[in-house]
């Protein structure tokens, strides 16, 4: 896959990104799909085709057949696991280590941010590999082995879920406060491989441009967001994004070069 994006990025956003002192990115499924992670909105394959996430990825689903939701997320764990970050994780990497301040707030539960070695993480959406009780909502790492599915939970016997936000749950309120914190201090606010519609993650790049930050979406389709950012970057973000590191502030990392 080549990373020298022929794609021109506007002279404005390289200028505005070489003095930036402070940048938040958002991203969504959208960043893994070039790793071969499937977004919400594509087909699901083989056994699960014909299930929506939203009867999957709910606490009514899960009540309703919990089995069905725990293997759907093991096999969602299996494909993550044969993943492999792609050079959209790598080139976000690249640039907390280039700005002064930088927050990344994720909406994946798939871990490819941290395993390409990204560090100022906000997750808001959880983490599909953490297990937490359903009844008493406490994270759990260790139960007995035995043949139940999903597994019971050590302290209270009730069921073992993944710990991630499903449709119609609260955010982790540190998660949250911390995501809406760093948009209203961004300079400037990148959305990247989101739909942008769901909520409340769908809110921050409004909450950076009320607050008067450049925006800037990467997206290879238009989204209810996109008529309102002051960039719109059309493409894959595996193309744009390394593009966007290398025009912007030269390509070797550790060159620590201060650019023309
Ligand atoms: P989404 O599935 O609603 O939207 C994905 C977006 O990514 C779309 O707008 C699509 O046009 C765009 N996209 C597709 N390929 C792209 C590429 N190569 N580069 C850039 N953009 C690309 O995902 P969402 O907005 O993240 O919201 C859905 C919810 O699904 C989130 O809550 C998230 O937690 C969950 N989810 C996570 C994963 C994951 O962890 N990888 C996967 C599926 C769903």
């Amino acid at each position: 896959m080549s990373t020298m994006s022929p794609l021109l990025i506007p002279a404005a956003l390289v200028t505005r990104l070489r003095v930036a002192r402070r940048l938040v990115v958002l991203t969504g499924a959208g960043i893994s799909a070039e790793s071969g992670v499937p977004t919400f909105r594509e087909a699901q394959t083989g056994l699960w085709a014909r299930y929506n996430p939203e009867e999957l990825a709910t606490p009514e689903a899960f009540r309703g057949n919990p089995q069905r939701v725990w293997e759907w997320y093991a096999w969602r764990q299996e494909r993550v696991r044969q993943a492999e970050p792609n050079a959209g994780h790598y080139a976000l990497v690249e640039m907390e280590r280039r700005v002064a301040e930088f927050v990344l707030i994720t909406q994946n539960v798939d871990g490819l941010h941290r395993r390409a070695g990204s560090h100022q993480m906000v997750e808001l959406h959880g983490n599909l590999f953490r297990v937490k009780c359903f009844d008493e909502d406490r994270p759990v790492e260790n139960w007995p082995e035995s043949a139940d599915i999903p597994p019971r939970c050590p302290h209270c016997g009730g069921l073992l879920r993944p710990d991630v936000v499903w449709f119609g749950e609260r955010l982790p309120v540190s998660a949250l406060q911390a995501a809406e914190q760093a948009a209203a201090t961004a300079e400037i606010f990148f959305s990247i491989g989101t739909s942008a519609l769901v909520y409340p993650a769908a809110d921050l790049p409004f909450t950076a441009l009320a607050a008067g930050a450049t925006v800037v979406e990467i997206n290879p389709q238009p989204t209810p967001l996109s008529p309102h950012v002051t960039f719109s970057l059309n493409g894959p973000a595996g193309a744009i994004l390394p593009g966007l590191v290398e025009q912007v502030w030269g390509s070797a990392s550790g060159v620590g070069g201060s650019g023309p």
